[in-house]
């Protein structure tokens, strides 16, 4: 039987907490993408054509609204992205952070524990139209900044689109699952910079621990049956205390590697 640890680890301890997310669009979501990453459809042999949201834009979003709320409790309220990172508060510690390039200049990494894959739609995407532009626009009503003719494409995602994910915690505490879990239920809006990006609603569908990773979304959203534990069946600490515990088992940690 496998269960959440009881101390924070530097040392992975091959635990994983999986966790079934679903995110619905709640407004109709216009999508700006002018990097090639940034492609947020992608046809798939046996699922045809579906609308994908790419981790980092999840896992950056996640990332903020953590420290939002740990600056709300006094922890590390100097720690921010990307180059300011403090490299000692619970969020570094779940999502990770590179020392030399942070400017707290610290001689470690840190390994990110919140892992994750891109989102699919559930459903297929009867016919995707993207509109090309040229930024030119763009640019003479923002810095003027950029390169000239620099193209992007628009998608619609309607609203009401749903998306399935899996968002993996690995090596959990009962505190870091508490702050992830809280996390995920409060992520009500995507997209921090570009606010092309409108209101969604997150729930957790269920979750398993294990020894790997052994959900995929790709499998989910064919419809494979994933055996699933009801979230509200793990029993977590309370969540502000959660970051305070955390936050001192981590400072405690880093101690350990000087
Ligand atoms: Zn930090």
């Amino acid at each position: 039987m496998i269960s959440l640890l009881k101390e924070a680890t530097i040392l992975s301890k091959g635990v994983y907490l999986q966790m079934v997310v679903n995110l619905k669009f709640l407004d109709d979501a216009i999508i700006r993408s002018n990097e090639p990453e940034e492609v947020l459809t992608f046809s798939y042999a046996k699922l045809g054509n579906r609308f994908i949201i790419p981790w980092r834009k999840v896992k950056g979003k996640l990332r903020r609204v953590v420290m939002e709320k740990q600056r709300g409790l006094g922890i590390e309220p100097n720690c921010h992205l990307k180059d300011d990172l403090c490299m000692r508060c619970p969020s570094c510690f779940l999502f990770g952070g590179t020392g030399e390039t942070s400017s707290a200049k610290v001689p470690y990494n840190i390994l990110a524990r919140v892992l994750g894959e891109t989102f699919i739609s559930k459903e297929p995407v009867g016919e995707i139209q993207p509109y090309t532009a040229n930024a030119i626009d763009e640019q003479t009503l923002s810095t003027g900044r950029g390169e000239t003719g620099a193209l992007f494409t628009l998608t619609k995602v309607p609203a009401e689109t749903e998306f399935l994910g899996v968002i993996t915690l690995k090596d959990p505490t009962s505190e870091i699952a508490s702050i992830l879990i809280d996390n995920i239920r409060r992520l009500s809006r995507l997209g921090a910079r570009s606010v092309e990006w409108g209101r969604v609603k997150s729930e957790i569908l269920g979750y398993r621990l294990s020894d790997r990773e052994d959900i995929s979304v790709y499998g989910l959203v064919s419809g494979e049956n994933s055996e699933l534990q009801k979230i509200d069946s793990l029993t977590l600490p309370e969540v502000d205390a959660s970051y305070r515990k955390l936050d001192e088992q981590v400072k405690k940690l880093i101690e350990s590697l000087g």
